[in-house]
């Protein structure tokens, strides 16, 4: 439930409703407008006649929020979020690149990466230490040394890091290393490391479950904004169809689907939706063309010897082409590209 309230509307007003709500033991959540303020409440309303509120000053309506994720709701937060990494920032006026190896295999290869993806314009790199491998034979990451090797990046380039996690052990360790977590999609619905990642203090990367319902994302999402984390980036990264000619179908739809319920940020991952680094490319402008907040996208030195998804890493040529064709999709779309 959310009480509009009505333009200029005083700011003892404002106090008076949030009062009664707080008062019947529910939570507030205020979005302040330019123009219109926005209380949002969550709670048990069995314990308040919300019907009251029509009553108070200055109040304009009052609107049932039937989806049960509130906090991710546009309806609560019309203003579009910007969420803070490190030294940038992921929002509606300009395009994030993301951009690192899968897994970060040595110290001198992510450095190497770090400074090329850097002067191609990325200003987050990206480097999985825990690799959620589909077979325990795979390589599994370096763990708490690939997240030294992050920071150590961070150091020499200024570029700000995100590291995926999977589990609270990593969160512990992430923490002190990187800028961002990322909960990546085969965690998506683990209901426990969405809560320690609401309570870790840094912003969260969510990307999309292998089968998950927008509506069940958007729940993910709450389950990290619950715990009093509102810093959450939704990252699209394919689903699971059919069709077998790419790795997974990227679901662009989803974008302006997810903006126009939601206020948080939305990057797109053309690497691992297509599985092909031939198709990352057009689709990375497809997501611009479609108002992403961002890409993420893998880049490494040497594709055929990666000890994790070589098939579809961009060389440093390859990626540096790509960002160049990038800019003039990111003015159409009057988005600023940093570099
Ligand atoms: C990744 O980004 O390294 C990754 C494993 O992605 P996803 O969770 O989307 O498969
Ligand atoms: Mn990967």
């Amino acid at each position: 439930m959310i009480i509009v309230m009505k333009p200029q509307a005083s700011e003892q007003s404002i106090r008076a409703v949030t009062k009664y709500i707080e008062d019947n033991g529910l939570q507030v959540h205020l979005s302040k407008g330019e123009e219109v303020t926005i209380i949002g409440m969550v709670g048990d309303k069995s314990k308040l006649s919300t019907e009251n509120l029509v009553i108070f000053k200055d109040v304009d309506r009052i609107v049932p929020v039937t989806e049960s994720y509130k906090l991710a709701n546009k309806k609560f937060h019309p203003q579009p979020t910007t969420v803070q990494v490190g030294n940038t920032s992921i929002g509606p006026d300009s395009l994030t690149i993301m951009a690192g190896p899968c897994a970060v295999e040595t110290e001198k290869q992510l450095l190497l990466i770090a400074e090329e993806v850097k002067k191609a314009g990325a200003t987050i790199l990206r480097g999985g230490a825990y690799k959620p491998r589909t077979s325990p034979y795979s390589f599994q990451g370096l763990e708490e040394e690939g997240l030294r090797y992050m920071q150590e990046a961070k150091a020499a380039t200024g570029l700000s890091t995100i590291c995926e996690v999977v589990s609270l052990e990593a969160i512990e360790a992430a923490v002190k290393y990187v800028d961002m977590i990322q909960i990546g999609a085969r965690n998506m619905q683990n209901f426990i490391l969405l809560k320690e990642a609401g309570q870790s203090g840094l912003p969260v990367l969510l990307k999309r479950g292998l089968s998950a319902t927008i509506d069940e994302w958007l729940n993910a999402a709450e389950y990290i904004i619950a715990e009093g984390n509102p810093n959450v980036v939704l990252c699209e990264r394919g689903i699971r169809t059919f069709e077998t000619a790419t790795r997974n179908t990227l679901d662009l739809s989803a974008v302006p689907v997810l903006r126009s319920r939601t206020h948080l940020p939305i990057i797109v991952d053309p690497s691992h939706s297509t599985g092909s680094y031939k198709y990352v490319a057009p689709m990375a402008k497809a997501a611009v063309a479609c108002n992403a907040d961002g890409l993420m996208i893998e880049v490494h030195n040497d594709p055929a010897h990666a000890l994790s998804d070589g098939p579809q890493s961009l060389t440093f040529g390859k990626f540096a082409a790509l960002t160049d064709e990038l800019k003039p999709f990111c003015q159409i779309m009057g988005r600023s590209f940093r570099d």
